[in-house]
């Protein structure tokens, strides 16, 4: 591998705008960067057809060369989680039920990056249909994380974090309903956020459970995750839930990188001690949040332990809520509208259907059982219903927390990186470990996993930071402060 892989987003513009290299170099060092380590880490699912890239970065070094307009992108190479649609490209979803599938048009996300010309080098890995946090359960095998790899990298978007981690793309964008995002960029040292619900369109996201998933960037600095968010953000037309607080265009246009090294002196930050119970959290991983703690008081914000109690159901309120909303969204994948392509004969119009749905994997199917169970007629007062009174107490109570804080921080995972294989078996073992990141997911609220320490086996630990609905900018600012105390070691790529 060369060096000019190791570069930033944002140093990646600045380089290949005054000649450092060219698009066509960059582009064809990523491809090599691939093709060598992808037998051991399975980030991608597909990677887009070379002679294709090779051409649209061609024309960007010419329109370069002679001060043609070149979007902000200029021709960077980005990988896209494979449940983002791309008009013409294959979109799995990490599943066999949509091996077939090639989306029709652009996500919202997609076209936006497209015209500030990155290049969309290809899809990556991920548990099927965004449910898990290992990988594992992609139906085309898992990825590994880069630092060791005989550890799962994390989820669901984990090939999207190995890929930057590996220098396989300078970004990604993966999407997080319960920590997908940051949960990967954790174990594999990435920088992986969460936006307010509502700043980025999810038209053209391949739905798991719309009222709680945002899209959100993978990248290798906080600096990158504020430039990309410049590009996705924005209210469209497309998708309701979106909010007016984009640079595409509108009134309220902010630029998430002004400001994000004003440092954080004097903001308020709560420890929350519900996501560092000593039963729970890792003792390496406890002690690292806790020196990032004081590195943020060092750099002069007042740190206090907060208590959210609500905090304990809200793994249990997540999956109650997201099987709900999985078993309704995954119900249009009856081989009649969407699916896989089965011949026909000899089927009767049900036995049809029900044969096509064994296409979904073991983890799919036990959410959508358990969706249809918790929100059928008999059941949904003791277990939907209850769900989201649940996450209506730890909104209400994650609002009183940002009265007297500005930041809320904790572990990402309360745990190390595991070995592949170790918790697959066990459901809720695994549900368990997404105990820090639902709570942003439930409440709408801006989440960031910061790289910052290696334990002592060589596995990444993350910190997270949560900020108030809309204060993504502060959050970033606090982010980068964070990540200027980080004690990383280089990614040693398997
Ligand atoms: N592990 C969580 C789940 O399986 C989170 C997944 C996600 O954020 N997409 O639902």
């Amino acid at each position: 591998m060369t060096d000019i892989l190791n570069v930033s987003a944002l140093e990646y513009v600045q380089m290949v705008r005054t000649g450092s290299f060219t698009v066509s170099e960059f582009l064809s060092e990523t491809l090599d960067q691939i093709q060598d380590l992808e037998p051991r880490l399975h980030a991608y699912l597909s990677v887009a057809d070379e002679a294709a890239l090779t051409s649209q970065a061609k024309g960007i070094d010419r329109r370069l060369r002679s001060g043609e307009r070149v979007g902000a992108c200029a021709g960077m190479p980005i990988s896209l989680k494979d449940n983002l649609c791309v008009a013409g490209g294959k979109t799995t979803c990490g599943s066999r039920m949509l091996e077939g599938y090639v989306a029709p048009y652009d996500a919202t996300v997609v076209s936006r990056l497209r015209a500030e010309d990155a290049v969309l080098v290809g899809k990556t890995n991920m548990d099927e249909f965004a449910m898990g946090l290992t990988t594992e359960f992609s139906a085309f095998g898992p990825s590994r994380n880069p630092w060791n790899t005989e550890y799962v990298p994390g989820g669901s978007s984990g090939g999207s974090a190995v890929a930057t981690a590996a220098r396989e793309c300078v970004a990604s964008l993966g999407s997080d309903t319960g920590g997908s995002v940051r949960n990967p960029a954790s174990f594999c040292s990435v920088v992986g956020y969460k936006p307010t619900y509502g700043l980025v369109s999810r038209y053209g996201l391949i739905s798991y459970a719309n009222s709680i998933e945002q899209i959100g960037p993978l990248t290798r600095t906080v600096g990158d995750a504020a430039f990309l968010l410049n590009i996705v953000a924005g209210s469209d037309a497309n998708d309701d839930t979106t909010l007016d607080g984009g640079t595409g265009g509108g009134e309220m246009a902010t630029d998430y990188l002004e400001g994000i090294d004003d440092g954080i002196d004097g903001m308020r930050v709560g420890v929350i001690r519900e996501m560092m119970d000593d039963n729970a959290v890792d003792p390496q991983v406890a002690e690292a949040t806790c020196r990032a703690v004081s590195d943020l008081e060092q750099m002069g914000a007042v740190c206090n332990e907060i208590s959210v109690n609500m905090v304990m159901y809200s793994v249990a309120a997540y999956y109650t809520i997201t099987a709900a909303e999985a078993e309704s969204n995954l119900a249009r994948y009856d081989n009649l509208r969407y699916g896989y392509d089965h011949v026909m004969d000899g089927y009767g119009f049900s036995s049809y259907i029900e044969e096509a749905r064994r296409m979904f994997g073991p983890e799919v199917a036990r959410r959508i059982i358990v969706g249809g169970f918790v929100s059928s007629a008999g059941h949904a007062g003791q277990y939907y219903m209850k769900a989201l009174k649940v996450r209506g107490r730890i909104t209400q109570q994650i609002g009183e927390a940002f009265q007297t804080c500005d930041l809320l921080v904790a572990p990402t995972v309360p745990i190390l990186p595991f070995r592949m294989g170790e918790k697959s078996d066990n459901p809720v073992e695994l549900f368990m470990v997404d105990l820090n990141t639902v709570t942003a997911n439930l409440t709408g609220r801006p989440s960031i996993s910061v790289p910052y320490a290696v334990s002592r086996e060589g596995l990444p630990i993350g910190v997270q930071i949560m900020a108030d609905i809309m204060q993504d900018r502060l959050l970033l600012r606090a982010a980068r402060a964070l990540e200027s105390k980080a004690a990383l070691g280089e990614v040693p790529l398997g």
